[in-house]
Formats: C-alpha cells, sequence, structure tokens
C-alpha cells in the first residue's frame, strides 16, 4: 500500500480542526522576510475540508439570519461564495481599490507600512441588511473592520464575522470588537 495515502486518508478521516491544519502550509518570509503565509490552497483541494468548514460556517451564521454574506478579495471569496450559496444568500464583493466596475465606496486601513484601500459597489448592500463578513484569515483585523465600516455606511449591520484562521498574536479579534466571530483555527 502507498504509505502517502495512508497517512492523507487517517488525516481527512480525523476530527475537523485537525484536517484543516494538516492542510495548511506555512510559507516563511512570503510576501516579505519575516511573513510566516498561511497557504490556505491545500483546503482548496480537499473537497471534504471545503465541505466541513462550510458546514461549520453554516452553522454559526444561520441563527444570527443574515440577508447578505460580504467575501474580501480574494480568500474571502472562495469561503464566501460557497457559503452564500448553501444558504441561498446574495454574495458581496469586497475588492481592492480599482477593480469594481460600477460606482464604489471605499475605506482605508493601515497596514504594517503604508495604507491599503478597500471598495464595494455602493448598491451592494441596502438599508437594514444583516451581514456576515467571510475571509481566510484574522491577522490585525483591518482588513475585516474596514470591510464592516462599507457595510455600515451602506445601512447595513454586520451580525458577525467567520474565518478559517486567527492570527491569536496580532489581536485582530480585539480590533474588531464584536462579540460574534468564529475562527475554525487559532495561531497562538
Ligand atoms: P489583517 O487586515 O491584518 O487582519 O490581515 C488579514 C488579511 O491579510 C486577510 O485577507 C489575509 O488573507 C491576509 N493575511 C494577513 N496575514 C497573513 C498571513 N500570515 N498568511 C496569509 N494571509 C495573511
Amino acid at each position: 500500500m502507498d504509505t502517502t495515502d495512508t497517512k492523507k486518508s487517517e488525516v481527512l478521516t480525523d476530527g475537523m480542526l485537525l484536517t484543516a491544519e494538516q492542510l495548511i502550509r506555512d510559507v516563511p518570509d512570503f510576501p516579505r522576510p519575516g511573513i510566516m503565509f498561511k497557504d490556505i490552497t491545500p483546503v482548496l483541494s480537499s473537497p471534504k475540508a471545503m465541505r466541513e468548514i462550510i458546514d461549520r460556517f453554516a452553522e454559526f451564521v444561520l441563527p444570527r439570519k443574515p440577508t447578505a454574506i460580504v467575501g474580501i478579495e480574494s480568500r474571502g471569496f472562495v469561503f464566501g461564495m460557497p457559503l452564500a450559496y448553501e444558504l441561498g444568500l446574495p454574495f458581496v464583493p469586497v475588492r481592492k481599490m480599482g477593480k469594481l466596475p460600477y460606482k464604489t465606496i471605499h475605506e482605508e486601513y493601515d497596514l504594517e507600512y503604508g495604507t491599503n484601500t478597500v471598495e464595494m459597489h455602493e448598491d451592494a448592500i441596502s438599508t437594514g441588511d444583516r451581514v456576515i463578513v467571510v475571509d481566510d484569515l484574522l491577522a490585525t483585523g483591518g482588513t475585516a473592520n474596514a470591510a464592516k465600516r462599507l457595510v455600515e455606511r451602506l445601512g447595513g449591520t454586520v451580525e458577525g464575522f467567520t474565518f478559517l484562521v486567527e492570527l491569536g498574536f496580532l489581536h485582530g479579534r480585539l480590533a474588531l470588537a464584536h462579540e460574534d466571530i468564529l475562527s475554525l483555527i487559532t495561531y497562538n
């Protein structure tokens, strides 16, 4: 028997957290020296892990009675869109500056060095919308907070956030200052 296959099937029959942890690849010094990049592409190539992640997200999100799912470019799309599809909800993309074709509103946020800007179409959220913000990873919380501000400027409320990974040592959870934050794997 091929031992690689055996190992893989053992990983996939374990609990979800172990499965996903085994499937997240640490890439040192990407995109810059000193950054440990959490590469989630192995998760995307495991249908079982993806199924479990989207199911866990849906379980958390449903009681919050959302009317829309907001995903943050670009890895927030790959978790946000299947969640929206699963729940039968509209999906709203938040994108980097200059990518959305129609009229937009934008929000700037701080990075370690400099700033970044994200945008949303101005008709993407309506007054009273109850929104869940989805991304692959919570680091300092700057990106997710900018997405929240976009939703609120259009009259919506953020009812929760979901992330696959949380870098606990960067305290993004404190920065978001929200009661309803789900992350499936935390690195401390
Ligand atoms: P932040 O705004 O600091 O919470 O950063 C979160 C955003 O940056 C997410 O869209 C992540 O995909 C990305 N990101 C930040 N740090 C990492 C990391 N170490 N590995 C992978 N993605 C990261």
